[in-house]
């Protein structure tokens, strides 16, 4: 008993799993009568593929070719510059649609909550600096002081702070053929930075950092790796085996580094890791100078090996000197909407199995509903299952909704109208996409990003 009328469902959030979520439908939708509305807060489509992914990895910014074909469907419409949870609210939604799935990803930094982290000059969120080198309108003005240092601190050893470390540490002719921003490039262009170092909390079998990442790290021109044998020595063939596949090939990885460390000459810029040390204090007057960490310890009869090994302080107290500091400990969701059920202690929405069951007819997918893990792989694959769900509740009846006529985008874009909201289409997306391009290109590059939200507004009207 499906209803004859359109079925309409809108997704919030213009990311990978927002994507990846409207392609399955499709696929699933068969003779179903089904329109899918993209709804995204900036002016622009693609969320951390655009804004997020480094600019020296164009391959996996690649998918944009995917999306623009699922952007293109005829039951697929893209309305950007809509921010929901400012004047339009998620109740405002269920007027339009039977089936609203958020998938507004996680957009906060983590704190470390130490002394000197928000008063002193140069210590960043690797979330600045990335939307600082990734031409994020918020984070325009960044300004880190790049030329006055020769010493990087970054505190976290996952993805995004290797991202941060090969970015500051990465030839700047090889930079230049990158979308990276030119404000970005030409402070590179000045760099001293010639030590960074990471640093974690526990140890080197509890990097979160996957081994595409670090091998890159190690392959960087004219850088050179600085792991220090010793402290790897715990590491036996033995734990080795037990390993599953992507932890043993990265710690092999690892340890192979470890060992052939000094073999490159020439070297002018050098990257370290040091493990077991949480931060206590940045140091400085108005700019860092330094930071404290306290050594950490394991209890002895602790497995070594164990993803979640429990770490304790010594009360040993190191200072490594440094000008500049990011901090990349990770991202977390927020509660767009006080009527949305949210887990604050995980940044993520309460759901079981993608739907939000105080909320009928709603239901999250990708970052903002099981965390900000994981690369973009893993959204594609939770895309498919989120899609069965989402049909087998249609074909069983359990949307109340359905069987109302709901006006879809252009309900929704005539209340965004009565609150002078711009809404930005795909092919005014177009417009800006091909200005950028076109600018891009005459400097060598593929792109060249605006910065400013008007500019971009007045690009895609003209
Ligand atoms: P997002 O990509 O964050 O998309 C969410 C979208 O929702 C955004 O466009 C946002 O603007 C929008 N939104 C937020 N709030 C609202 C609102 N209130 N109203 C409307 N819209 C809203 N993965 C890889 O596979 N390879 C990489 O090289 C890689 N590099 C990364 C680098 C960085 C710095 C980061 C942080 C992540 C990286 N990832 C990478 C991981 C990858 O980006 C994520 O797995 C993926 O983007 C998560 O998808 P998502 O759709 O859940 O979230």
């Amino acid at each position: 008993n499906l209803p004859s009328s359109p079925i309409r469902i809108c997704i919030v959030g213009s990311g990978p799993a927002g994507f990846y979520l409207t392609q399955n439908l499709l696929k699933l939708r068969q003779t179903l009568p089904l329109t899918i509305d993209i709804i995204e807060k900036a002016p622009v489509p693609f969320g951390l593929v655009r804004y997020g992914v480094a600019p020296d990895h164009p391959e996996v910014k690649n998918v944009i070719h995917t999306f623009t074909k699922i952007a293109e469907h005829e039951h697929v419409r893209f309305i950007g510059n809509m921010h929901i949870g400012n004047k339009i609210r998620l109740k405002d939604l269920q007027e339009f649609y039977h089936i609203i799935v958020l998938a507004y990803g996680s957009s906060v930094e983590r704190k470390l909550n130490i002394p000197g982290e928000t008063t002193l000059e140069n210590v960043f969120s690797a979330k600045d600096f990335v939307g600082w080198y990734n031409g994020v309108p918020e984070n325009a003005d960044l300004q880190p002081k790049l030329d006055h240092t020769d010493r990087a601190v970054i505190i976290g050893m996952g993805n995004v702070a290797v991202d941060c470390a090969r970015i500051l540490l990465s030839p700047i002719d090889e930079l230049a053929k990158t979308d990276i921003t030119e404000n970005a490039l030409e402070t590179l262009r000045h760099s001293r930075i010639r030590h960074v170092t990471l640093v974690g909390r526990r140890g080197p079998m509890q990097v979160s950092f996957t081994i595409k990442e670090f091998r890159e790290l190690t392959k960087l021109n004219g850088v050179q790796s600085m792991l220090d044998k010793e402290d790897f020595s715990r590491i036996d063939q033995n734990m080795i085996e037990k390993l599953e596949r992507p932890r043993k090939r990265l710690t092999e990885l690892i340890l192979k580094t470890a060992r052939t460390n000094q073999s490159k000459d020439n070297s002018e810029r050098f990257w370290y890791l040091k493990f077991w040390r949480r931060p206590k204090q940045i140091n400085g007057i108005t700019s860092v100078e330094s930071v404290d960490f306290e050594q950490t310890e394991f209890d002895v009869n602790s497995n070594f090996a164990d993803e979640n090994l429990p770490v304790r302080n010594t009360g040993i107290i190191e200072t490594i000197p440094c000008g500049l500091v990011i901090k990349s400990i990770g991202y977390h969701g927020v509660q767009i909407d006080p009527w949305l059920p949210f887990d604050h202690e995980r940044g993520i929405i309460l759901n079981r199995q993608n739907r939000i069951d105080e909320r009928p007819g709603f239901y999250c997918t990708g970052w903002i509903g099981r965390g900000a893990r994981g690369v973009i792989v893993e959204t594609t694959t939770e895309s498919h299952t989120v899609a069965r769900r989402i049909m087998d509740d249609i074909e069983q009846g359990r949307i109340n909704s359905l069987h109302d006529v709901k006006s879809g985008g252009n309900g929704l874009i005539s209340l965004a109208n009565s609150h002078q909201i711009r809404c930005i289409s795909y092919d005014d997306w177009r417009k800006l996409d091909t200005h950028e391009t076109s600018a891009g290109l005459v400097k060598g590059k593929p792109r060249e990003k605006i910065l400013n939200i008007d500019k971009m507004l007045e690009l895609t009207s003209s």
